[in-house]
């Protein structure tokens, strides 16, 4: 059943204030999972911060916002669940993962279950730090087969389960909070990849480790990342340099240099998305997935890969035969300013065949706009 367009997205007022916080945009973007559009005040809390650098020195203004950090890492650790002494900035997703793996130190060859549609990037790291990743079960959509899951821990439990909550490739919601049940029962840990998880969808499943980034749909700066640990992993790790005795276990991999003026941007960021109400936040943006598929699919031969009705705000569009994906997106962003991205199989070459475009339109997103896009297509 699809229900008639305008009912589609609820909240509008989200819509509204969202574009109402930014500056206005120069063309049509619906690219939030790659990277999204900071509010003003994001921006300017950065920005601040930054003159305090100049004004102070860098150290000494690290020192004065200190409280504010400690906030930020309160308020991103209540987003997953857990609490400020979990916290530690880095600078990007997949940092946080290096750190948690250069910390962790798992002997070469243990086993960890991931996606077949893991992100190549992460393969990579896990394979850099000795580690084999092996499939985690799923079906026909690359979604992780409970029975599958619980059958593998229980027979041949791998050192850790590694999940997306949210593929890069795919608008797939991962059944993380069941994956994280069966993984406690069975006495594995679960590190939960979330960077197109958080400020998206509920991130607070009960995993053992969360790791994510600001710019994606939390719409902080680029260049920040968080890693996520309940104590029983932090206690685990061993940091490069050990960490200052007063301190939770997890701040000695939060990277001493860093982007604090960004740390400071994502920290308003998240204090918007917590104003807002996450809960509008994931229906309305469960909405514009639907929406955005609904108008999309079949326009011009292009099909959508995701169920209608899955609850998130990325779309991806298989190419009808002979049209080049790569070339599709330069032509949108040129001659129509839409920008969206072309992942190819690289990114996830477990799964995907192919390229796709990838539509990840944010709260602000019109009708108005898919529309264009289709025209467009
Ligand atoms: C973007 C992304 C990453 C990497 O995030 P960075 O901040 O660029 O390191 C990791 N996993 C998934 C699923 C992503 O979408």
């Amino acid at each position: 059943m699809t229900p008639s367009r305008p009912d589609l997205l609820p909240h509008d007022d989200l819509g509204a204030a969202w574009r109402k916080a930014r500056p206005r945009p120069a063309g049509r973007h619906l690219d939030s999972a790659a990277s999204s559009r900071q509010s003003s005040r994001a921006l300017e809390a950065a920005s601040h911060h930054a003159r305090h650098e100049a004004e102070l020195g860098g150290y000494v203004a690290a020192q004065a916002a200190e409280n504010l950090l400690q906030q930020g890492r309160s308020v991103l650790g209540g987003l997953v669940g857990m609490a400020a002494a979990d916290v530690a900035f880095v600078e990007s997703a997949r940092a946080a993962l290096a750190a948690l793996l250069t910390g962790w130190r798992l002997p070469a060859g243990s086993r960890v279950a991931c996606l077949p549609g893991e992100y190549a990037p992460n393969i990579g790291l896990l394979g850099a730090y000795g580690l084999r990743p092996e499939p985690l079960p799923v079906d026909g959509g690359g979604r992780a087969d409970l029975e599958g899951v619980e059958r593998l821990l229980r027979t041949d439990p791998p050192r850790f389960v590694h999940l997306d909550h949210i593929p890069s490739h795919r608008g797939i919601l991962q059944p993380a909070a069941e994956v994280a049940a069966l993984c406690r029962a069975a006495g594995v840990p679960l590190v939960l990849d979330a960077a197109q998880a958080l400020g998206h969808v509920d991130t607070d499943v009960g995993a053992d480790v969360v790791y994510g980034t600001s710019r994606k749909w939390l719409a902080g700066p680029r260049g920040v990342g968080v890693l996520v640990a309940r104590p029983a992993v932090a206690d685990q790790l061993t940091p490069v340099m050990p960490g200052s005795g007063d301190l939770p276990p997890i701040r000695a991999f939060e990277s001493a240099e860093g982007h604090i003026a960004g740390r400071i941007g994502l920290i308003m960021a998240v204090g918007e998305h917590l104003a807002a109400g996450p809960d509008r936040v994931r229906e309305r943006l469960a909405g514009i997935g639907l929406l955005t598929r609904t108008v999309l699919d079949g326009v011009a031969g292009w099909t959508v890969v995701e169920p209608a009705g899955e609850p998130t705000a990325i779309t991806t569009l298989r190419p009808p035969d002979g049209v080049d994906v790569a070339g599709t997106r330069a032509r949108l962003l040129s001659e129509h300013g839409i920008v969206l991205s072309a992942p190819g199989p690289e990114r996830a070459p477990g799964e995907m065949t192919g390229p796709v475009l990838r539509v990840s339109p944010h709260l602000d997103v019109t009708a108005e706009d898919l529309e264009a896009l289709a025209a467009a297509l």
